[in-house]
């Protein structure tokens, strides 16, 4: 009750009436000293000198008037100049908030529309920049298969100069690339249904520790291929969690591959499971090659290598720990890497049930 006082004395119409007020007694005051100064009388006074009188005290009193509230009027003139630059597109306009009177508050809410429109725009700006990124990224690691596949295709085609061997050999290429073009458009398939808050996922219980035994048997092709051995370490007691067991295998699956593939020039990949306060964690360690501090978070952005260059021959596309990032997210867990002499760990934490 009291704020409510307290702000209709510094409301604008309170604030106009005292100036009303002060510009009556200042002008009051004025004519009296006249009065007194010229010795007029008022019941001396004919009409038309009445008139003069009036007409001269009213000019008195704008006069104070336009003086005194010369603060406010400049004050909605600038509010006036600053929604006039805003309606031309200018958003880098902030209005000064004055005092608590009903100006202040436009101008405030003013300023937080601002924030708003320009804050939209942005978001619109960046989500532009990103499906134009997407778009030049997936045109690239499209035409680079293709390239080579039509490429192979035209020697394959071109029967008499090859022997039976070269076709078979060309014939294998060609059929690598369309299966990792394959590949690449499954990736984008699933980055884009995985997206946050789009995918329903169906839940199960179910032991972390049993399920990593389960990813690591499905690894053993690709890790006796690479002459790597898998050391592995779980939580003597049973981690049990509410996922969706073929979307974890998919995240987890996407980092025992990077850590196969990055970590080839180590002997060994770790996967540890352990228990932490009310989540469980997995870790997923390689050696090897190192992620520089810098990259550590954008690993986990869509189409970003370390590597740089789109067209090296180790690793794919970029997409797969975007894909992980956003399943571990789905489960309302996370994910995070460190990298450095002592190996790279990329660890994900999830609610135990
Ligand atoms: P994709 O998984 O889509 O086939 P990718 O492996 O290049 O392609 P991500 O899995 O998203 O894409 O990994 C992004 C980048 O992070 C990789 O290119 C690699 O540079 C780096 N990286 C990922 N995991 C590791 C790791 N275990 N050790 C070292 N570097 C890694
Ligand atoms: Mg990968």
């Amino acid at each position: 009750m009291k704020r409510v006082k307290f702000r209709e004395i510094r409301s604008l119409r309170v604030k106009l009436t005292i100036y009303a007020l002060i510009s009556m007694i200042a002008t009051m005051l004025i004519m009296a000293v006249a009065f007194s100064v010229f010795q007029l009388h008022l019941m001396d006074m004919g009409i038309n000198n009445m008139a003069i009188l009036l007409i001269f005290s009213l000019l008195i009193f704008t006069a104070f008037f336009l003086l005194i509230s010369y603060d406010t009027i400049l004050y909605l003139k600038e509010i006036i100049i600053g929604i006039e630059r805003m309606k031309n597109g200018d958003m880098t306009v902030e209005l000064q908030v004055e005092g608590e009177d009903e100006l202040a508050i436009i101008a405030n809410s003013i300023n937080e529309m601002r924030l708003r429109i320009a804050g939209e725009a942005m978001t619109k700006r960046i989500a532009e920049q990103t499906k134009d990124d997407l778009i030049t990224n997936v045109a690239h690691d499209l035409r680079t298969p293709l390239t080579s596949i039509i490429g192979y295709l035209d020697l394959v085609k071109r029967d008499d100069i090859l022997t039976p061997e070269q076709k078979d050999k060309y014939i294998r290429i060609v059929y690598d690339k369309a299966k990792s073009l394959e590949n690449l458009i499954e990736d984008l398939f699933d980055y884009t249904r995985y997206e946050k808050d789009k995918f329903k996922i169906e839940c199960s219980d179910f032991d972390l520790n049993q399920f990593m035994i389960q990813i690591v048997d499905e690894f053993y092709p690709s890790l006796s291929e690479k002459e790597l051995t898998c050391v592995q370490d779980f939580c003597p007691e049973p981690l049990m969690v509410c996922c969706d067991g073929e979307l974890l295998a998919r995240a987890v699956g996407n980092l025992v591959n990077n850590a196969i593939k990055y970590g080839s020039d180590g002997k060994q990949i770790e996967v540890y499971t352990k228990k932490k306060g009310s989540n469980a964690v997995i870790q997923v360690v390689n050696y090897g090659r190192i992620i520089p501090k810098e990259d550590l978070e954008k690993v986990f952005e869509k189409f970003f290598r370390v590597e740089g260059s789109r067209s090296l021959k180790t690793g794919g596309t970029g997409l797969g720990l975007a894909i992980a990032k956003n399943i571990i997210e789905l489960h309302k867990g996370t994910i995070q890497a460190e990298s450095g002499p002592a190996g790279t760990v990329f660890q994900v934490e999830l609610p135990l049930v």
